[in-house]
C-alpha cells in the first residue's frame, strides 16, 4: 500500500502542479498558527516544570521560523506560479517538512521527561493532534505528508516503546493507524482532485482549440456556412461567406446581415430536393451548382458528425463561380468550334462522323470543300480580307444547309467540311451544285472590295462508299484530291478507281523512297540549250530519270508529282542539285547547268543552304548554275519565295522562269522578280506556228525580255519550222528534240550539225 501511495505521489503534470500549488498555498498559512498556538499552550503548561530554554527559547525559535514561512505563503496566496516556481516550492516543502516534524518531535520528547502524568498525557495528545493537522494541511503535497507521518509516528511509537508506557504506546499506535487511514483517504481525495484538474485542463485545452478552429474558419478564404439539419436555418457564416453574400445580396430575399437564422431555402429553386439531400448524411459530401439570377454558385455540402457519430448538420463550403463557368463554357466552345467562323472544328466534325457511321440505316455524306483562288486573295488583299472572306463563305454554307441535318466545319485554312445526315445521292447532287454556284458568286467585302473565288468538292457517301468514320474521311479526301487536280470548280464522288490510284500512288511513293535512300535506279539526263546567235550549247537542263526493275522507266511527270505529295521532293531536289553541279564540273565548254526547282522546295528556308552546299561540295562557280522556277511555285508563297530567290541570286546563281505560257502567264509576274531567263513553254512554241495570236504573244514576251534585259528560251523546238520561227521572232536560245534529246552523257547529245557548231 505504501509503495502505491508513493508511486501515486510522484505523478504530476504542469496543470496539476499549478492547481496543487494554488490549493496548497491556501492551506499552508493555516497550519502554522495551529502549530504555534498548540506549541505555546504546551510550553505554558510546562512553564514551572521544564527549563526556560525549552519553554520559551525553543518555542520562540519555532515561532520565528513559522512566521517567516507563513509570511512567505501569505505572499504566494492566489498567485499563479510557473511550473518551475511550483516545482521549487514543492522541493522546499519536501526539505522543510522533515526538519519541522523532527524539530517539534524532538522538542516534545525533551519536555516529556519533565512532565507529570497529566502533562505527559497532554503532550502525547498534542503530538497526535498536531500530526493529524499537519497531514491535513500537507494534503496537496502528499510526499511531505507521508514523510511527516513517518517521522512523527515512527518517533512516537519508538519513544513510547522505549519509555515502556503501555498506555502511551497504545496511543501512539492509535495515532499511527489514524494517520495511515487519513493518508489513504487523502490519497483517494488527491486522485479525485488530480482527475478533476486533468478534466478541467482537458476541457480548457478543448475550448482553446475550438476557439482557434473557429477563428481559423472565420478567417478562411473559403466561404463556410452551416445549417441546422432539422429546420434548415443557417447557424453559422464565416467572414468569407458574409462577403460573398453581400455580393449577391440583390439576388436574395434577405439582407446579407440577417442571414443567421434565415432558411437555407433562399438559395434554391427546388428547396425540397435540397432539404432531402442535406438532411441525409449518407448522401454527403455532395457538390451542387446553383444558378441564382446571373450568378452561379458552387456548393460543396459535407456532413459534420459529433464524436459519438451523431449527425450535427451540413457544412457548406461555397463560392461564386460565375466567371469560371463563363470561362469554362468559352473553353468548351473553343474546343468544339472554329474561332474565326464559329463553325464546328475538327473535333466536332469527327464526332458528327462517328455519330453518322454508328447507324448503318441512316444514309449520309461527307463533303470536303476546298476553296479555289483563296490563297491569291489572301496574299494580295491581306489576311484581314482573307478572314472576312472565310467568314462570308461560312455564312453562305450555313444558309445553304439550313434545311438539312448538317454539321458544317472548318478544317483549317480554306478547307471546309459538311456532314449531311439522312440525304439521298440526288439531294447530295443538288447541295454540291448549289454550293459551287453560291461560292462562285462574288463576295463584297469591307471597303467594297470584291472577291471572286470558286470551290472544289470531294464527296464520300455513307454507307455506299465507306462504313467507318475514318474511311469516310479518307475517301472524301481522295475525291477532293481528284477534284482539285482535275481542274477548278468540280465535284467528285469517291470511286473505287480513285482508291486503286491512291494505292498505286502510295506504292510509287514507297518505291521512290527506297530508290532515294539506296540511289538505285535514279539518274540524271541532260538536254542541251543552244544559243541562237553563236549556234553553240550554252547550257544543259538536268532532268531526273528513274528506272524501276518492275515498273520500267517511270516518267518524271509521275514520280515528281508523287514526290511533291510527300516530303520526298526535298530529298530528290537535294540529290539532283548535288549531282548536277558535280557533273557540270566535268564539262569542258564551261556550259551552265539548269536545275528544276519544284514549288514544294520553295519558301521553306532550305533552298539557299542546299544550293550553297551543292556549289561548295562540287566547286562549281555559282555563275554556272541556273535554277528553273515556275510561275506557280513563285506565287505559292510569294513573299518568302522572292526573298529566298534574292538571296540565292546574290550568290551569283541565275534564276529562270520556267514553262512561261502555262499557269497564270501573267506578264506582271515577270516584274515580281528580276529573272535572268524566261523559258517559253513548248505548247506555246508549237501553237505559235499555226496561230497568229500565239505568235504575237511569244513576240511580246521576247520583246519584254529584251527590254528588261532578260534572255528568252523557246522550249519544245521539234522541227526546223519551230526553229526558224523562234529565230525570226528574236528568241535568244532554243531547246528541243530537234537540237538534242535528254541523255545520260552530255557528249551523246544528238546535235544537228547544220544548226549547231560543236565546240
Ligand atoms: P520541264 O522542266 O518543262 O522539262 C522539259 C521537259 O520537256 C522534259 O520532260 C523534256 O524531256 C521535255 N522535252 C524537251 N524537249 C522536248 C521536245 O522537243 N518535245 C517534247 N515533246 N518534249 C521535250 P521530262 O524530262 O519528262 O520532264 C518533265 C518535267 O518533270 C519537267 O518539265 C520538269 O518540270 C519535271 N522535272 C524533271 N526533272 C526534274 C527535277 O529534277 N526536279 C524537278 N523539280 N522537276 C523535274
Ligand atoms: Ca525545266
Ligand atoms: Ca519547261
Amino acid at each position: 500500500m505504501l509503495s502505491t501511495l508513493i508511486k501515486s505521489f510522484s505523478r504530476s503534470t504542469p496543470s496539476l502542479a499549478g492547481a496543487q500549488y494554488r490549493a496548497y498555498s491556501r492551506q499552508m498559512p493555516m497550519m502554522y498558527p495551529i502549530l504555534l498556538s498548540s506549541t505555546w499552550i504546551v510550553a505554558y503548561v510546562h512553564t514551572d516544570i521544564a527549563p526556560l530554554w525549552l519553554t520559551v527559547a525553543i518555542p520562540s525559535l519555532f515561532t520565528a521560523a513559522c512566521v517567516l514561512r507563513m509570511l512567505h505563503w501569505l505572499k504566494a496566496y492566489e498567485t499563479i506560479p510557473s511550473p518551475e516556481e511550483a516545482a521549487k516550492a514543492f522541493r522546499a516543502t519536501m526539505l522543510l517538512a522533515p526538519i519541522i516534524a523532527s524539530s517539534f518531535t524532538v522538542w516534545s520528547f525533551l519536555l516529556f521527561s519533565y512532565g507529570t502524568p497529566y502533562t505527559k498525557s497532554y503532550l502525547a495528545f498534542y503530538m497526535a493532534n498536531t500530526v493529524v493537522v499537519c497531514i491535513f494541511c500537507l494534503m496537496h503535497v502528499r510526499e511531505a505528508a507521508l514523510i511527516v507521518t513517518l517521522i512523527v509516528n515512527g518517533a512516537f511509537i519508538g519513544f513510547f516503546a522505549w519509555a515502556g508506557q503501555p498506555t502511551f504506546l497504545a496511543m501512539a499506535l492509535n495515532t499511527a493507524l489514524v494517520s495511515i487511514g487519513m493518508l489513504v483517504v487523502l490519497s483517494i481525495n488527491y486522485d479525485d482532485f488530480a482527475r478533476r484538474i486533468a478534466a478541467e485542463a482537458d476541457a480548457s485545452a478543448k475550448q482553446t482549440e475550438q476557439a482557434r478552429l473557429m477563428r481559423m474558419i472565420d478567417d478562411m478564404p473559403v466561404a463556410v456556412m452551416t445549417a441546422d439539419p432539422i429546420d434548415f436555418k443557417i447557424t453559422y457564416l464565416n467572414d468569407a461567406s458574409r462577403k460573398l453574400l453581400r455580393r449577391i445580396e440583390h439576388l436574395l430575399p434577405i439582407d446579407a446581415e440577417a442571414m443567421i437564422g434565415a432558411s437555407i431555402d433562399i438559395f434554391h429553386l427546388v428547396p425540397d430536393r435540397q432539404r432531402r439531400l442535406l438532411s441525409d448524411p449518407t448522401r454527403l459530401p455532395h457538390r451542387i451548382r446553383i444558378n441564382l439570377g446571373n450568378e452561379v454558385l458552387d456548393l460543396n455540402a459535407s456532413a459534420i458528425h459529433a464524436d459519438d457519430g451523431n449527425y450535427l448538420g451540413p457544412m457548406l463550403t461555397w463560392a461564386i463561380v460565375t466567371s469560371e463557368v463563363e470561362a469554362e463554357n468559352k473553353i468548351r466552345y473553343l474546343a468544339h468550334h472554329d474561332a474565326l467562323t464559329g463553325l464546328a472544328n475538327r473535333v466536332t466534325l469527327n464526332d458528327a462522323l462517328l455519330k453518322l457511321t454508328s447507324d448503318a440505316l441512316t444514309p449520309g455524306a461527307l463533303l470536303l470543300i476546298d476553296l479555289d483562288g483563296f490563297k491569291v486573295i489572301n496574299d494580295t488583299l491581306g489576311h484581314k480580307f482573307g478572314d472576312e472572306l472565310l467568314v462570308a463563305v461560312a455564312k453562305r454554307l450555313s444558309e445553304l444547309c439550313e434545311s438539312h441535318s448538317a454539321v458544317i466545319a472548318r478544317q483549317g485554312g480554306d478547307e471546309f467540311a459538311i456532314v449531311l445526315t439522312n440525304v439521298s445521292t440526288s439531294q447530295c447532287d443538288t447541295i454540291t451544285s448549289d454550293i459551287l454556284t453560291r461560292l462562285s458568286e462574288p463576295f463584297v467585302l469591307e471597303r467594297k472590295r470584291v472577291a471572286q473565288i470558286g470551290a472544289s468538292i470531294g464527296v464520300a457517301l455513307f454507307p455506299k462508299h465507306a462504313t467507318s468514320a475514318e474511311e469516310v474521311m479518307v475517301r472524301a479526301d481522295m475525291a477532293l484530291y481528284v477534284a482539285k487536280t482535275a481542274g477548278k470548280g468540280g465535284v467528285r464522288y469517291f470511286t473505287t478507281e480513285m482508291q486503286d490510284e491512291f494505292v498505286a500512288a502510295n506504292r510509287l511513293e514507297n518505291e521512290l523512297r527506297i530508290a532515294l535512300s539506296s540511289g538505285k535506279g535514279l539518274s540524271i539526263f541532260y538536254q542541251p540549250i543552244i544559243d541562237l546567235r553563236h549556234r553553240k550549247v550554252v547550257s544543259r537542263e538536268a532532268l531526273a530519270r528513274w528506272y524501276h526493275d518492275e515498273l520500267g522507266w517511270v516518267s518524271p511527270a509521275t514520280f515528281i508529282v508523287a514526290a511533291e505529295r510527300s516530303d520526298l521532293i526535298l530529298k530528290l531536289g537535294h540529290h539532283v542539285l548535288h549531282e548536277a553541279c558535280r557533273e557540270a564540273m566535268s564539262w569542258d565548254g564551261g556550259e551552265t547547268v539548269a536545275v528544276n526547282i519544284s514549288a514544294s522546295q520553295m519558301g521553306r528556308s532550305e533552298l539557299l543552304s542546299v544550293v550553297r552546299s551543292a556549289l561548295d561540295q562540287s566547286g562549281l562557280p555559282p555563275e554556272r548554275l541556273e535554277l528553273e522556277i515556275t510561275e506557280t511555285a513563285l506565287l505559292r508563297n510569294e513573299a518568302a519565295s522572292v526573298a529566298e530567290l534574292e538571296q540565292i541570286r546574290a550568290l551569283g546563281v541565275r534564276i529562270s522562269l520556267d514553262d512561261f505560257g502555262t499557269g497564270y502567264s501573267s506578264l506582271a509576274h515577270l516584274r515580281l522578280f528580276p529573272f535572268d531567263k524566261i523559258k517559253i513553254d513548248g505548247s506555246f512554241v508549237r501553237d505559235a506556228l499555226d496561230r497568229a495570236d500565239c505568235a504575237s504573244i511569244v513576240a511580246a514576251v521576247i520583246d519584254l525580255g529584251n527590254r528588261l534585259g532578260v534572255a528568252t528560251v523557246a522550249e519544245g523546238v521539234e522541227t526546223l519550222a519551230h526553229f526558224n520561227l523562234m529565230q525570226d521572232l528574236g528568241c535568244h536560245q532554243v531547246q528541243g528534240y530537234l537540237l538534242g534529246r535528254p541523255s545520260a552523257s552530255p557528249y551523246d547529245d544528238i546535235l544537228n550539225p547544220d544548226l549547231v557548231t560543236s565546240s
